[in-house]
């Protein structure tokens, strides 16, 4: 079985933090069932939101959310039964005033599971195959570390055995040492409940470890997604060798995309990347490139589509 160490992030050092981001354009996901799908960007590029649109906790601006070929919206409770959301923080995102056993019955009491001592039996075979012992459930958050209490928000996840779940950054906030844990964890997970995961995470050392694909966000676009080892071997868009190039260099020197993130609110015009794009051309800022597919990568650039110039 795969077995995951961590290695500190130099992405995320390097990142600039940003204002959150509302903007999702153009955005076409399909993510196959049992598939781990990587999303990564810088904060602010939007990935986030496209997790929450993803699980029709915001409504996209345009555009639809198809869960096996149905909108969310024809049967919203069947939908939440079926896709739930892991967090980043799970100190604020666990309510401290309740027991772990109140947390995990919550959901299970809004999808009708049981009578209470079915849910009392389900919260203690839950608190198991997270990797506690059923005895934590008579504690409260701030009982227990970090890492125990992202397990609980993985529980939580896993109440009502949904079939995909959105990752939203789930070992950011964790200590070094347990990162690998967690991630190992969410592995077992997936392969033993044939889960479907779309993981939001800026530490692409880990998405390529991780996940099956990767898709790049840039200023609320997808600007590249294929197969992991594709991007990771042979990345296309010249921000997806920005981003590698800062994680294999392994210094806090700055990539070649440094410099300020323009505004998601106004992006700039053509390629929304070209201010801080090492190859751009007078077209790139005229022109906005299409995406384009080539054995399995699919990426928006003008240089993959006739030139810059
Ligand atoms: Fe750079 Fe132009 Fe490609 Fe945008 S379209 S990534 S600016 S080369
Ligand atoms: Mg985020």
């Amino acid at each position: 079985s795969r077995h995951y160490a961590t290695k500190p992030s130099v992405l995320g050092r390097l990142l600039p933090n940003q204002p959150v981001v509302r903007a999702v354009q153009d955005v076409t996901l399909a993510i196959a069932r049992t598939e781990i799908l990587g999303l990564v960007g810088e904060s602010g590029s939007g990935k986030s939101t496209l997790g929450r649109v993803a699980l029709a906790l915001e409504p996209p601006t345009t555009g639809k959310v198809l869960f096996d070929g149905t909108p969310p919206g024809d049967n919203l409770p069947a939908f939440r039964r079926r896709a739930q959301m892991v967090f980043q923080d799970p100190q604020s995102s666990l309510n401290r005033s309740l027991t772990i056993e109140r947390i995990l019955e919550s959901p299970l009491v809004v999808h009708r599971f049981g009578n209470a001592a079915a849910r009392r039996e389900r919260i203690a075979e839950l608190l198991g195959t997270v990797g506690l012992r059923a005895d934590m459930m008579r504690r409260y958050p701030h009982e227990l570390s970090g890492g125990q209490r992202q397990r609980v928000g993985i529980a939580r996840a896993l109440a009502i055995e949904p079939a995909f779940i959105v990752l939203d950054e789930p070992t950011s906030a964790l200590d070094v040492s347990i990162q690998a844990q967690v991630v190992n964890l969410l592995v077992e997970l997936q392969q033993r409940l044939s889960l479907t995961y779309l993981f939001i995470s800026h530490d692409l050392r880990l998405v390529r470890w991780l996940c099956d694909r990767i898709a790049v966000m840039y200023l609320g676009r997808i600007v590249e997604i294929g197969p992991a080892e594709a991007l990771w071997h042979a990345p296309r868009h010249p921000y997806t060798k920005a981003l590698l190039s800062a994680v294999t260099a392994e210094t806090l020197q700055p990539p070649e995309a440094a410099g300020d993130v323009p505004s998601p609110i106004r992006p700039p015009p053509g390629c929304a990347f070209h201010p801080r794009c090492p190859a751009a051309g007078p077209r790139c800022s005229r022109e906005a490139p299409r995406d384009v597919t080539a054995n399995g990568v699919t990426v928006a650039c003008h240089l993959h589509d006739g030139g810059v110039s």
